[in-house]
């Protein structure tokens, strides 16, 4: 009996141990909240991550590691990886915690992506703005997450507001100034590596953020197959450099028909949860699969889906039940603003009828600004949906 360690406890720990579940597998969390809600489903070890003494009460309890969050501490997950085997290494991690350091690993690689600059001083964020025009945006290098640690620079008088709000951070993690993007559309590849190599690529996902957080995601997206084999080629180019083992995610924006990376997800993403009925293998099945050194499972789309993300609180399940592609993801978490606390996934067949289930739930939920922009997508998308891109 195999038991996987994961350090993060929350809502993607708690899915991967229901994937994993059926394959046999025994979980352990780690997490330093006493109330993470992968806890109602496998033990949970209650600890800071920086505490060796947790670590090694965790680390003996399981024969492998991953992780549901990327913001572990590299030592302790360097710690971890020199006591039980662990996937994604320690490197990857380290890499996608810091937006500098990725972006620069993206530039090595020849992947577009927006302009640049390092942050360390209040001058040194006047050149900055300067340089790249306004807009632009000031990030935190570290620990930003779901637009969090994030400040738009609409003009240079601006730059005051930005410095107050993130500045204290300059010393800490540092910082990084970007052009804002007029994106026409937001991308993201959820892909999987396998211990040896074998790389496979859910199709490309379409996502809408509300206020930075993911609101909804349509898979298969409607793009050309050559943007489509694009976006894969660099999430390949990505993964092989990682010498990454699992799921990850990286996330695009599309505009005048190019790609600009955005950011690497080192984990199961939000935007790929729409795979669990969508796909022939979910994503939390494959980054087990992965991770476990088993054969990888199909990445194949099954029709069309759209998942929508349940934010601060959960709406009335009935309406999604009754639709016949209809699933409910309740995380069994308390209702907290701006907490993503459950999903509903909507599949189908054909674009018609998932617009039209789209249209019924968000009705009846009072949640029509939620679906519009995918029921407008899916009403625009090309007749020939044998068009439409699949990777695999
Ligand atoms: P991130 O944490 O970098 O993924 O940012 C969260 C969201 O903020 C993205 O999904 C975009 O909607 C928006 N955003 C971030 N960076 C940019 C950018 N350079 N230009 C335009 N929008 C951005």
């Amino acid at each position: 009996m195999t038991t996987v360690g994961i350090l993060g406890g929350g809502q993607l720990a708690r899915m991967m141990a229901l994937a994993g579940a059926r394959l046999g597998l025994r979980f352990s969390v780690m997490d330093t909240s006493a109330d993470a809600c992968a806890g109602q489903f496998a033990p949970l070890v209650v600890g800071d991550y920086r505490d060796r003494d947790a670590l090694a009460a965790f680390a003996s309890g399981i024969d492998i590691a991953t992780f549901d969050f990327e913001n572990v501490p590299a030592g302790a997950a360097q710690w971890l990886s020199e006591r039980v085997p662990m996937f994604p290494n320690p490197r990857a991690l380290a890499t996608s915690q810091d937006r500098l350091a990725e972006k620069r690993l993206f530039v090595e690689l020849g992947i577009p992506v927006p302009a640049f600059i390092a942050v360390d001083s209040r001058d040194g964020l006047d050149t900055a703005v300067a340089e790249l025009g306004t807009p632009c945006i000031l990030k935190t290098r570290r620990l930003g997450y779901d637009g969090k640690g994030q400040f738009r620079i609409r003009d240079a008088a601006d730059a005051d507001a930005a410095w107050a709000a993130l500045g204290g951070q300059a010393a800490a993690g540092g910082l990084i100034l970007e052009a804002f993007v007029p994106f026409e559309r937001e991308l993201s590849v959820v892909a999987v590596r396998s211990r040896d190599g074998e790389f496979r690529a859910w199709p490309l996902t379409e996502n809408w953020h509300v206020d930075g957080v993911l609101s909804a995601s349509l898979a298969p997206a409607d793009v050309e197959p050559a943007l489509a084999g694009r976006a894969e080629a660099h999430a390949r180019a990505l993964a092989e450099a990682l010498d990454y083992v699992g799921v990850f995610a990286l996330e695009l924006f599309c505009r005048d028909g190019g790609l600009l990376a955005d950011e690497l997800a080192p984990r199961v993403h939000n935007s790929g949860h729409w795979t669990i009925e969508g796909a022939e293998c979910s994503q939390f099945e494959n980054h087990l699969r992965a991770v476990l050194g088993l054969p990888l499972g199909a990445t194949r789309p099954l029709g069309r889906s759209c998942m929508l993300n349940w934010i601060g609180g959960m709406p009335d399940p009935r309406p999604v039940l009754a639709e016949p592609g209809g699933s409910w993801h309740d995380y069994g978490k308390s209702a907290r603003e701006g907490r993503k606390v459950g999903h509903a996934t909507l599949r189908a067949d054909g674009d018609a009828a998932l617009a039209g289930a789209l249209e019924r739930v968000g009705a009846a939920l009072g949640r029509e600004a939620q679906v519009e922009p995918v029921v407008r997508r899916l009403r625009q998308a090309p007749p020939a949906a044998a068009a439409r891109a699949t990777l695999q």
